[in-house]
């Protein structure tokens, strides 16, 4: 079986930057596709109870696609749920560009 924290290092920083590099303003078609990507992303993703509880977060919490701030947003607030779940610290969903984007400021 995959080791699950590697995969959730690695998975967490392609989704973060994702997010990071999504259209300010999206198309519909974009908006519709990022929808798709992430439903599919949450029945294929290979650690099976991960997936089971992102399915079910995202039920009461669906995707906010319409803007890249949007999609940040929801991406990092769903990440703070995990965290929370496994006792690590809730990350500050202001500073997401400064980690995923832009780098510290100076
Ligand atoms: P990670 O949580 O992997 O975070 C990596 C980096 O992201 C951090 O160092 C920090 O700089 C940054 N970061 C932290 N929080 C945020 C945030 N809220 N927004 C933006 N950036 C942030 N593991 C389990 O044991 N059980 C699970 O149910 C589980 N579910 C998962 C579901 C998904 C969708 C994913 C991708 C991973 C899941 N994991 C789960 C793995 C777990 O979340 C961690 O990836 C793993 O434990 C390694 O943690 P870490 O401390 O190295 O940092």
């Amino acid at each position: 079986p995959p080791d699950v924290e590697q995969l959730g290092r690695s998975t967490w920083t392609f989704l973060h930057t994702m997010a990071a590099y999504y259209p300010e303003v999206p198309s519909y078609a974009q908006q519709r596709s990022m929808k798709t990507f992430l439903s599919t992303f949450s029945e294929f993703y290979p650690c099976n109870f991960c997936a089971e509880h992102l399915r079910e977060e995202m039920k009461s919490k669906p995707p906010k696609v319409e803007s890249r701030w949007a999609l940040g947003k929801w991406l990092c607030e769903m990440h703070n749920i995990v965290n929370e779940k496994l006792g690590k610290n809730i990350f500050d969903c202001s500073k997401i560009d400064e980690r995923w984007k832009d780098g510290p400021k100076d």
